[in-house]
Parts: C-alpha cells; structure tokens; sequence
C-alpha cells in the first residue's frame, strides 16, 4: 500500500518549525513495508486542509495527519475530516475520563474546548495519547485509510508505536511482525560507509537496510520481517554481523543511545572517575556530560582554560610547552590531560586544545584540534583531529570525537584485560 503524509500547521508554512512528524513517519511506515509517496504541509485553513485532502485521495490509500487536534480554534484537522467524509464527532468517554484526570492531576481548570479534544470521528479506531491529552484516530472509508495524529512529537511518536503503526499493520491484512535495529556509527563518513557495506544493501530486501548520516554520525537502520518475531531478530543478526565485519570498528551502540550516554554507561560499569580540561570547547563536554543523570557518580568538576594563563598556572602545563609547541598542540593536550587527572584525583583526565575559528591561530588552520586522554595505569594518547565548518560545529564535533576516543580506549583496555 501507498501513503501520504499531510502536516497540518501554519508553523510549517513560516518556517518556524520543521517537519520532524513527516521524517519520522516516513521511516516508520518503511518499516512497515508501506511506501510514502507523498509529503504535504497545509497551513490551519479549512478550504486548504479540504483540498489536501481531496489532493491526496486522487493519489494515496493510506493518508496520515499530523498536527491540529488541539484545543484551540485553529486546530480544525478533525473537523475538516469529519465534514468531508460526511461523518459525525462523537464525545469518546474513555478520553474525556483521561482528560479530566490530566485537569484534576495538575491542579488546572479545564475549559469548554478541552472537552472538545475528546470528540472523535463516528466509527474510528481511538489511538489513545499516553503523553498529551488529544486521542488519534484510523477511520477507513470508501477504500482509504485516514489516521488522525496530534502534532507534538513527543505525543505523536509513542501513539504511532504503541498503537498507529499496529493498527495499520492489522488493517493492512499482514501477520508479519516487523522488527527494526538501528546500529549507530561514529568516526565514519556517510559515503564511506555505504562504499565499504554497498553489496551488503544492494543484495538486501529483507531485512532492509537504511542508512541516516545526521550530526555528524551515521546510522543504520535493519528492518526484518518474518511471521515468527525470534526469526525476525535472527535475520537482523546475520546482516549485523556482515556489517561489523567491515565497519564494526566505528560501530558506538544501539537504538536510541548517544555517544555521551555510552561514555557514561562505561565510566559506570568500570567505576572510573573523569575529569576534564577544555581550551576550545569551553566547558562543552562537561556541559553535555552532565546532561546525563547520574552524572555525579563519575564527575566532580573540572576546568576551562581558554587562556594560556589558567593553562600554565591552574592546570601546570610547562612554559616551554606553550612557547616551543604552542597552546594548540600534541605535547599541550598531553599535558592537559594528564595534570588536570592529577589535581582532581580522578582516574581519567581529557583534554581539548584547537583552532574553532574564524581565525588561525599561532599559525595552525581553523579545525585542528587536539584530544588528549590520559587512563591511569596506561601511557597518555594524543589524537590529532581536523575538523570543517563553523566555529560551533567544530566544537560540538571536538566533544563527540572525545567521547568517541575515550570509549574506544575504554574497550580497547577491557578487551585487552
Ligand atoms: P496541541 O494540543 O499541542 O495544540 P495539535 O495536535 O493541535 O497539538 P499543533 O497545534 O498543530 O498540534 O502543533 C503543536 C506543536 O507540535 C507545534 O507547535 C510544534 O511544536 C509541534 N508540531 C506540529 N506539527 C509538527 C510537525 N509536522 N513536525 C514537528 N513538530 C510539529
């Protein structure tokens, strides 16, 4: 089957937001086996909401909505639907019950138009909203299928996993269960790595195999499909292990994890403090690193030295160093590194010294950056990185390549014990 995405907003329109819902239901719906043959975004205006519709009946059996089932006079997704189909809103008990909850739960007073966001199209399936307050909706009519979605990503994902692609699973008639992995690189290019796997995909229809570069990293996404789940999951494992034999040095982790995450799982299991010194970045990862909870198990502080001062008197890099080498520097991040893990007593000491831009500097291009990690009980390791791009990019990729080397040595001296 084919299906059509509209997003329904004014926000899209102006360019205040991107359409995230469209990408994600796009993947999601491959995953399924249905194709996507259309994207539409349709400002908050009945006539034009009536026309995407009329549009996207001549082309599209499944049409899928995001976006308007809110409580406000301009959400008018559902009744531009139920007028078109000639259908009714009928109160659904069951959302209203959660509605009203929501209401007593956080205190507020609910108004005439929240009871409105509990109207649904006669004869639909209820998807319910485990994180918001507006219900979905699959309506099948004169040979389409409608699905109703609310606009919030944070409500709209978990409704079309738990319950939106299910339903379609069931309505479009397969038992196959369908099952996804995504493998999530780092420290390899998009074009690199669909080079070294490119027989490996070319010779894929089940599982598929989808790769997404974005931020600096690359996924894969394996979709397996078979009646039996546990075959389903076997299959992912055959491609998986055909794909780490090629690129399964850059391969970090699963899902929905992120490099940061995976650092922090393996201080934890190893039980090893980090602190860090940050020239370039300044202060970026250790912003970042405690962005995850239960950070303080690994973390006390550390230090941002952007001056060759804090550099020389907080963190005792040698003068020599910054005068023969300079700040940006193989013998400067060794230094960094290795004095800061000696001040904070902590078992691991990373360092960051580079060039973000827009100007060189002490006669080194914009992009070269230092990383350097000293792990008690093993020699300092320096890494050299040249990165492109603007001055905030480079910084951000400076964090996720430390992150990258840190737990690269952090497997490499497991693998080694
Ligand atoms: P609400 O109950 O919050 O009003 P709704 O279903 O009416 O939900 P909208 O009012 O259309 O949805 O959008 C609410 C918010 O959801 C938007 O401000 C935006 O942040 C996000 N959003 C809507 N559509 C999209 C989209 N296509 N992609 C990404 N985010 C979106």
């Amino acid at each position: 089957m084919n299906a059509e995405i509209i997003a329904v907003g004014s926000e899209l329109l102006l360019g205040q937001i991107v359409n995230t819902n469209a990408r994600f239901l796009s993947q999601q719906l491959a995953g399924l086996g249905i194709d996507v043959y259309y994207h539409t975004v349709v400002g908050d205006n009945p006539d034009r909401v009536k026309a995407a519709i009329e549009h996207a009946e001549t082309r599209s059996e499944i049409i899928i909505f995001t976006g308007g089932l809110g409580p406000t006079k301009d959400d008018l997704t559902k009744e531009t639907i139920a007028r078109h189909l000639g259908k009714g809103l009928v109160m659904d008990e069951t959302a209203l019950a959660s509605i009203e909850l929501f209401f007593k739960r956080t205190n507020r007073v609910m108004t005439e138009n929240n009871r409105k966001q509990a109207l649904v199209l006669e004869g639909s399936q209820i998807l319910a909203n485990d994180h918001g307050m507006a219900p979905g909706m699959v309506l099948e009519s004169a040979g389409h299928i409608y699905m109703l979605l609310p606009g919030p990503p944070k409500e709209m994902e978990p409704m079309f996993l738990d319950y939106g692609g299910p339903a379609l699973s069931s309505k479009t008639g397969s038992n196959e269960k369908i099952v996804s992995r995504v493998l999530r690189f780092f420290g390899i290019g998009e074009a690199a790595l669909e080079t070294e796997i490119m027989d490996i995909i070319e010779a894929q229809s089940n599982p598929t195999i989808a790769p997404l570069a974005g931020d600096g990293e690359v996924t894969l996404r394996l979709t397996a499909k078979h009646l039996d789940e546990k075959i389903a999951h076997m299959m992912l494992d055959d491609v998986e292990k055909n794909i780490n034999q090629r690129v399964g040095e850059f391969l970090y982790g699963y899902d929905n994890t992120s490099l940061l995450q995976e650092l922090m799982n393996g201080l934890k299991e190893r039980k090893l403090t980090i602190t860090a010194a940050e020239s370039l970045t300044g202060g970026l990862f250790q912003q970042e690193l405690t962005t995850i909870s239960g950070a303080s198990s690994v973390f006390e502080g550390g230090v941002v030295c952007y001056s060759n001062e804090v550099k020389q008197q907080i963190l005792q890099v040698n003068q020599e160093t910054l005068d023969n080498h300079g700040a940006v520097s193989e013998q400067c991040a060794k230094e960094l590194a290795e004095n800061a893990a000696r001040i904070f007593a902590t078992d691991i000491g990373i360092s960051f010294t580079g060039v973000a831009g827009p100007d060189e500097l002490e006669g080194k291009p914009v992009g070269t950056v230092y990383i350097g990690i000293a792990v008690k009980g093993s020699p300092t390791m320096v890494e050299k990185i040249t990165l492109s791009g603007t001055r905030n990019a480079i910084r951000n990729r400076s964090v996720k390549y430390g992150c990258y080397f840190l737990l690269k040595k952090l497997k490499e001296s497991q693998n080694a014990n």
